[in-house]
């Protein structure tokens, strides 16, 4: 059967997550499978903008699967999120043919993909944040590599921490989702974990349980913390500070001497991991799927642990759901 489409672009857009190479990759050889020619778009929108576009090709994006980061390059660009803007992007789309296009990244740049949709220019959406907080899914790319990150620098913070019967309160990134906090805390067996979702007493989560573990004869600890704990505006500093704080209150009240680390950026990098690389070529032939039959405004995602797709607006409007059982979990068996 002949395709409707005959061409397609595709663009990373918002912050960076390993897995977006491979989605991107997914998408070519998918699309160029159907013969579909393909377009990669440079820095997100601002490359629609700013029409700085090249033509892929099966061999264009070979070596690119254990890459971490975007060979496409990402950006937030403002000037797309306005009507003139927009106008100026589907103005390229027309001029290279693209009647479809790939949108990797986060609920951001899904709104701007919906924006193009609803104006003629079919959009799909790929989740790709380290964070997992999009909400109309259970998974997005970056989590597991991120999270692999994590646990392999907290296994070297607590060697150290267990030489020295030490604690160490661990900041995690996440944005306003506890998702990294949470699994990290019960991979790397913290005694702790604080994040955005649950309230907590410093005092009864932190301090008293400590006090209780000691007894035990635990005689280092971690104290896993979610940056999304405190408001995203002017977020370093008030982490970094919180974590300062929380590290004095801890020695000062139990007499264990404790350092904070702020893990930061290094886990937004990396080689994507098995999973990272299989949801991403799971999620871009879905998503060349849908644009070969001239299907717009979705969101691919994963639900109940299968790949599938929603209305952009409807995943938008979707409710954030928290796994309670997860949270127990941490809290009854590290101890
Ligand atoms: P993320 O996609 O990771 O959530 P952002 O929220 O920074 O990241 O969005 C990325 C880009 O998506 C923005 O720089 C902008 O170009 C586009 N975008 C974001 N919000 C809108 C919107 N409301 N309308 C149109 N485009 C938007």
């Amino acid at each position: 059967m002949e395709n409707k489409v005959k061409a397609i672009g595709v663009l990373t857009s918002g912050g960076d997550a390993p897995g977006m190479n491979p989605a991107v990759r997914a998408v070519t050889r998918a699309a160029l499978y159907k013969g579909i020619r393909v377009f990669g778009i440079r820095k997100g929108y601002k490359g629609l903008i700013e029409r700085d576009a090249v033509e892929l090709n099966v061999r264009s994006v070979s070596d690119i699967i254990h890459r971490g980061g975007t060979v496409l390059y990402t950006d937030r660009c403002l000037e797309f999120k306005e009507e003139p803007g927009i106008q100026k992007g589907i103005a390229f789309c027309k001029e290279l043919g693209i009647e479809g296009l790939v949108v990797i990244g986060g609920d951001g740049s899904f709104r701007g993909a919906r924006d193009l949709s609803i104006r003629g220019i079919p959009c799909v959406g790929i989740p790709g944040t380290i964070d997992n907080d999009i909400n109309s899914t259970e998974y997005t790319l970056g989590f597991d590599t991120s999270m692999n990150t994590v646990v392999e620098m907290v296994d070297r913070i607590r060697d150290t921490c267990q030489s020295h019967d030490r604690c160490s309160v661990v900041v995690v990134m996440g944005n306003g989702a506890g998702d990294i906090a949470l699994c990290t805390g019960i991979a790397c067996g913290a005694t702790a974990v604080i994040i955005p979702e649950k309230p907590y007493d410093i005092q009864k989560d932190v301090i008293d349980r400590i006090i209780e573990v000691r007894k035990t004869g635990k005689q280092h600890f971690i104290i896993m913390v979610a940056e999304g704990i405190v408001e995203k505006k002017d977020r370093e500093e008030k982490i970094y500070r919180f974590a300062q704080d929380l590290s004095h209150e801890i020695e000062s009240k139990t007499g264990v001497v404790t350092r904070a680390t702020i893990l930061g950026h290094v886990q937004r990098g990396g080689s994507p991991t098995v999973r990272d690389r299989v949801v991403a070529s799971q999620m871009g032939y879905h998503a060349v799927e849908l644009l070969s039959k001239g299907i717009g405004n979705r969101v691919v995602v994963m639900k109940d642990g299968r790949i599938t797709d929603f209305d952009i607006l409807e995943a938008l409007n979707m409710p954030k759901t928290f796994d309670e059982e997860l949270y127990n979990i941490a809290n009854t068996i590290s101890l």
